[in-house]
């Protein structure tokens, strides 16, 4: 049978980096049942989402059905937790089950989450929950339909195994895809071994996905890493524009292409507060909203340590290299935000970074005194600027501050067209996450259906969706999230 799948998997990483790919099989699923699947994904990857959704297709996606040829590794990496360098983390419960060239000729990752035990399973289960995986769906939809870079989640399958957490829940595996799975962890998974090779290998198989372009230059590793700084600067920035926090911004769970990875307790702010932190474990609050920006210069500084045997032969020079290029991150970020928030407040060009600082700044401090919900607040700016200030008015505190702002920007005659195409009016409420993950793990799709509808098409404002734009109800409480 297997020669009849209806799709070629290859296997670049685990043929190029045999030391960091160990080959696996997926676990049995005694009882699948497909929850979600996205065809429009499937359609950009040749997939037929009817064949998808047939027993063999159902099979690929969890990992049952392997194509003939095809190899699945668990991917080895090492990572940064919370500070803590741990040098094997690795594929725990996950499978990397091959490439695929996708209608466009990009080579994307089809990756398993939840497929069972691996070598470097450590004491966990090797499973995954139907909850936290609809999770990752709902939020990497949104976040792909808000234009900023990120995995996708092709399909997410019941397996029938039940999973013991605090409680027993039902098994899930979540097909992903991406455009690589190199994590900065990976990088310090290949320097540690001490085989400098090995690397150069890892940067080249990185260069050739990410950056073919640079593979000519006089010295393509620093190239890279320019280019990595780079793509986090820019990504950091869109998720700070939109307010999400990704919630575990270990460096194992930061890509070199500059995709969003690894959706466990992340959350998009409501209340504007640089100090807020969802996730029950970040106690320090170290990847609090407004440390986003830190912590990811901190992890691209731990990918410039791994890269320091490329970037020259002579150790010192390659740290001044690597300072220099870390020394980019800053301006970098600087100005993604800049243009990010130059277009929510609808303003051009005209108004230069020196202009935009203290009107970004003093509106922020007023949105945050306020406790202004982030997404609403911004979607109600653009009604200012048509001339109807009284929603945005009514969410600060000192309203004529507010007012003295509202005649200083409106002095730069801001464009809320321009506004409406890059606020959303909806992102995925906390509340109703929830409310959609404990009705499919009921059985019910239908509220898991409808979010992902409405996320999917974040900026377009549709009569009856009211609910879907508002923050959680005062009784929702503060939010906490579990990984
Ligand atoms: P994460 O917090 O999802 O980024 O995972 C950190 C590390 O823990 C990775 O090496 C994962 O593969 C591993 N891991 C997380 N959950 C499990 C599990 N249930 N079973 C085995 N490994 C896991
Ligand atoms: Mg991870
Ligand atoms: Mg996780």
């Amino acid at each position: 049978a297997a020669q009849s799948l209806q799709i070629v998997l290859q296997g670049a990483f685990a043929r190029e980096l045999p030391e960091m790919a160990v080959p696996w099989r997926a676990e049995d699923a005694p009882d699948p049942r497909l929850l979600v699947l996205d065809d429009a994904l499937a359609a950009e990857l040749g997939l037929d989402p009817a064949w998808l959704r047939s027993p063999e297709g159902v099979g690929l996606l969890t990992g049952t059905v392997v194509p003939d040829g095809a190899t699945p590794v668990a991917q080895a990496y090492a990572g940064h937790q919370f500070g803590g360098y741990s040098p094997r983390l690795g594929d725990g419960r996950a499978l990397l089950l091959g490439e695929l060239i996708d209608v466009d000729g990009e080579r994307r990752d089809l990756h398993l989450k939840g497929s069972g035990r691996t070598p470097f399973a450590r004491n966990g289960d090797g499973l995954a929950a139907v909850g936290p995986m609809l999770r990752e769906v709902i939020v990497s939809r949104a976040m792909h339909a808000l234009g900023i870079p990120t995995t996708r989640s092709l399909a997410v399958v019941a397996t029938g195994r039940p999973v013991r957490r605090e409680t027993i829940l039902p098994g899930a595996v979540l097909a992903r895809v991406a455009s690589s799975h190199l994590r900065v962890g990976s990088f310090q998974y290949a320097r540690a071994t001490g085989d400098v090779d090995l690397v150069r290998r890892l940067a080249d198989h990185a260069i050739s996905r990410h950056h073919p372009d640079v593979a000519g230059e006089p010295n393509p590793y620093v190239a890279l890493l320019e280019r990595v700084i780079d793509a986090q600067a820019s990504l950091v920035a869109r998720w700070m524009l939109v307010g999400f926090v990704h919630g575990v911004m270990n460096t194992d769970n930061m890509t070199i292409s500059g995709e969003t990875i690894d959706y466990g307790p992340c959350a998009f702010m409501e209340a504007f507060d640089p100090s807020t932190v969802y996730s029950s474990i970040d106690e320090g609050g170290r990847y609090a909203y407004g440390n986003q920006p830190v912590v990811a210069e901190w992890n691209l500084a731990r990918l410039a340590e791994a890269l320091l045997p490329l970037l020259h032969d002579d150790q010192e020079q390659a740290v001044e290299i690597a300072m220099a290029a870390l020394g980019a991150f800053r301006p970098r970020y600087a100005a993604a935000w800049s243009a990010g928030m130059r277009a929510k407040l609808g303003l051009g060009d005209a108004v230069d970074d020196v202009a935009l600082a203290p009107l970004a700044e003093d509106l922020l401090a007023q949105m945050q005194a306020g406790r202004a919900d982030h997404t609403v607040f911004f979607r109600a700016l653009g009604a200012a600027a048509r001339g109807d200030d009284a929603a945005a008015r009514g969410m600060v505190v000192d309203a004529a501050a507010f007012d003295r702002w509202v005649e200083r920007w409106r002095a730069l005659t801001p464009d809320a067209d321009l506004m409406d195409r890059v606020n959303p009016v909806y992102v995925p409420r906390n509340h109703l996450v929830e409310e959609s993950l404990a009705a499919a793990v009921d059985g019910d799709l239908e509220p898991l259906r409808r979010l992902l509808d409405v996320v999917a098409a974040p900026y377009d404002e549709r009569p009856g969706l009211e609910r879907y734009a508002a923050p959680a109800p005062a009784d929702f409480g503060a939010y906490t999230t579990f990984c």
